[in-house]
């Protein structure tokens, strides 16, 4: 019952339009597809496999993550609104259980009739999409072998690195890498690249993961430092870049960070908007999550959707830097921090005006 209560409270809360729900019997599993705007198209959102705290949090998950996808597409120019789904699993699932859930989930993915279309996020591969198209055709980010686009992660990574350049450019005059320290807070699929590009471009790097042996192997590699994770918010740097986790910028964190920057991949990385204000306070430069790790999107949507070349997609992923860089600008002209600067660029797309 108070599990019910708690559905309310997020659903009621929530100023999406629709959450398809099912019960997995054979796993266990809870799905919620959640669909928080098709204004501008059908909504798109990868799904993430986890295993919560309880349903009401894999559903609170859910929704705000595809509140995140509506301005992500929004700012990325994408005839696509937002939406996200969760499997709310009891363990990650392999095998014949993991071939089931992904088989009957997209069966609701079907059911829907291309309301929503979906690709890879955490604990989710391009093969579990290759199993899925089998039977339902609203997917991206399939594997290569099977006629899709593949892992998102290495485009994202540079995405990331675009915005990089732009934030230092806006916060210290120069976008140049040589010199200047970049923490890397994660280094799985996005992380691990994005320090390959830092390093490659100059920049001496601090590595930080709550896999050592996956820290270490790294560092070796490209000669960089070796953070614990739990120093990571208050260890000097020119740039913080969160690519592990979202909720890592709140009132209680900010206070300590040490760095000129943050710009990372993560998800909602701020524990609430005002957030954005207490960043913007202590002189820090907030690149946005959704604008800044929008290159996953760009590549499997430009490539699978809108017929993209690579050529085409690097454009896009380049733009990622001016769009920061117009951001910046519309933050200082409108004294608003850059947060709210883009949620603004995002609502004036989404009501058909240009920015
Ligand atoms: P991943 O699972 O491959 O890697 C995440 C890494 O972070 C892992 O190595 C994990 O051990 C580490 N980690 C987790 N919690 C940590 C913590 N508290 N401190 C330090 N390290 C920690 O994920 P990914 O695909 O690289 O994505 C990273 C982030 O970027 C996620 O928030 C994801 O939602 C977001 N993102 C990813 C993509 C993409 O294309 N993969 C696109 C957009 C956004």
């Amino acid at each position: 019952m108070q599990e019910l209560g708690e559905f309310e409270r997020v659903i009621g809360s929530w100023e999406g339009e629709q959450v398809l729900v099912r019960f997995d019997a054979p796993t266990e599993s809870w799905i919620f597809i959640c669909i928080h705007s098709r204004r501008l198209g059908p909504a798109a959102g990868g799904t993430r496999m986890k295993v919560y705290g309880s349903t009401a949090d894999a559903l609170r998950d859910g929704t705000r993550l595809a509140a995140g996808m509506t301005v992500k597409m929004a700012v990325a120019g994408f005839s696509f609104g937002g939406g996200k789904a969760v499997l709310a699993v009891p363990a990650l699932l392999e095998g014949e259980e993991r071939e089931g859930l992904f088989g009957r989930y997209a069966e609701a993915v079907a059911s829907l009739g291309g309301s929503f279309w979906t690709g890879c996020d955490m604990n989710t591969t391009p093969a579990d999409l290759d199993l899925m198209a089998e039977r339902c055709p609203y997917v991206f980010g399939r594997s290569v072998a099977s006629g899709g686009s593949g892992e998102p992660g290495p485009f994202t990574a540079r995405g990331v690195f675009h915005g990089i350049r732009a934030s230092l450019a806006h916060a210290l005059g120069s976008p140049a890498l040589e010199g200047r320290t970049v923490l890397v807070q994660g280094v799985g699929s996005v992380g691990a690249r994005l320090a390959e590009l830092l390093a490659e471009a100059g920049a001496r790097i601090l590595i930080t993961d709550l896999s050592a042996e996956r820290a270490a192997e790294l560092a070796e590699r490209l000669g960089a430092g070796v953070v614990q994770p739990e120093q990571a918010l208050e260890t000097e740097c020119d740039v913080h870049a969160p690519c592990a986790t979202g909720g890592t910028l709140s009132v209680d964190t900010i206070p300590r960070l040490r760095c000129r920057v943050v710009a990372g991949s993560a998800n909602n990385q701020l524990a609430t908007p005002a957030d954005a204000d207490r960043l913007s306070e202590r002189g820090i430069l907030y690149a946005p999550d959704f604008v800044l790790n929008a290159g996953g999107i760009f590549f499997n949507v430009g490539i699978e959707a809108l017929g993209w070349d690579e050529a085409r997609v690097e454009r896009a992923l380049e733009g990622i830097g001016d769009t920061l860089a117009e951001i910046f600008l519309r933050s200082e002209d409108e004294g608003i921090s850059t947060g709210r600067a883009a949620q603004a660029l995002a609502e004036s797309r989404l009501e058909g005006r240009n920015g």
